[in-house]
């Protein structure tokens, strides 16, 4: 089960109601940020994202709408008496953008594991057991977007289990994915189930590989700056997409979930452009800032793990 949690829905600048990018994801005690925008622990407090559950920090690019928040967050988090290490990871242009990030926030009690997505391309395996998988974003600038998914091990068979004198002690080890007495999972689980698929993309405009890769998700989070389809031309421009193309691209990739999310400032009510985004995907809704949703694994449906 995700919990998923919108912190901020904004572009360019904060509104009084409108914190910038970012999105909270947690599993059990195991908390994932997508982005930093200017405001993001203001709207964690506000929310209730325990920073301190944060282990995995993901940045799209490194425009200040994205990670601004991110001196005043790590410096809170030192202030909390954070001790763990925080894996921080984004496209190329990393190691220059946190050193000056440390320069504004000073030494921290926890250590920064740096990891970068080379060609805006990679895995990272996360301590939740969830894996996040960068590609390219269409941006002005390296970008990447992220698909984050929460694999579900198979159905545990009591009968095998008896069968080979497992003692019940141990079942709860091994369905949950570890080895346990001399006894491996693979002993007394099916096959692979469908997990969780989630897909993060801003800023970006609409992509085949994001069509591709989002395909059957349980949510898109998908970059929605303009709300009018007039201004395609200026999402062309700019490297982002109106309300209408997350909608057309939520359709034609079938997922379940779309949220429309990183509206420019000039766009003052999150639901005007949703209309727009719905003649495309029905189930469109619009991001706000404090959104949330629980992802719970579900066995109705029989698509691709
Ligand atoms: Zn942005
Ligand atoms: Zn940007």
């Amino acid at each position: 089960m995700v919990q998923v949690t919108l912190l901020g829905s904004g572009a360019t600048r904060p509104l009084p109601h409108r914190a910038l990018a970012a999105l909270w994801l947690q599993v059990g005690g195991r908390g994932l940020l997508f982005d930093c925008g200017e405001g993001t622990q203001v709207s964690a407090q506000r929310f209730g994202a325990s920073l301190y559950k944060l282990d995995t920090l993901l940045l799209t690019h490194y425009h200040g709408d994205h990670l601004f928040g991110l001196p005043g967050l790590l410096q809170s988090m030192a202030a909390l008496g954070r001790t763990e290490p925080v894996t921080v990871a984004g496209p190329p242009g990393l190691d220059g953008v946190l050193d000056a990030v440390l320069t504004l926030a000073g030494p921290l009690p926890f250590a920064l594991c740096r990891h970068t997505f080379g060609d805006c391309r990679g895995s990272l395996a996360l301590p939740s057991g969830a894996v996040v998988t960068a590609f390219p974003a269409r941006h002005r600038v390296p970008c990447c977007s992220y698909l984050y998914t929460l694999p579900r091990a198979g159905r545990f068979d009591p009968d095998k289990a008896k069968a080979l004198g497992i003692p019940v002690a141990l079942w709860r080890s091994l369905q949950a994915g570890q080895p346990a007495g001399g006894f491996t999972p693979d002993q007394v689980l099916g096959p692979a189930r469908r997990g969780l698929r989630l897909l993060y993309a801003t800023d970006t405009e609409p992509t085949a590989e994001l069509a591709e890769l989002a395909r059957g998700a349980d949510l898109l989070c998908m970059d929605a700056t303009y709300a009018d389809d007039a201004d395609a031309p200026k999402a062309r421009l700019y490297g982002h997409a109106t309300c209408a193309e997350a909608g057309a691209l939520a359709a034609e990739a079938g997922v379940r979930r779309l949220w429309l999310t990183h509206y420019s400032a000039a766009v003052t009510d999150p639901e005007a452009g949703l209309a727009a985004a719905r003649r495309q995907f029905p189930a469109a809704e619009a991001g706000f800032d404090g959104k949330t949703l629980t992802l719970t694994f579900d066995d109705s449906r029989k698509d691709t793990p």
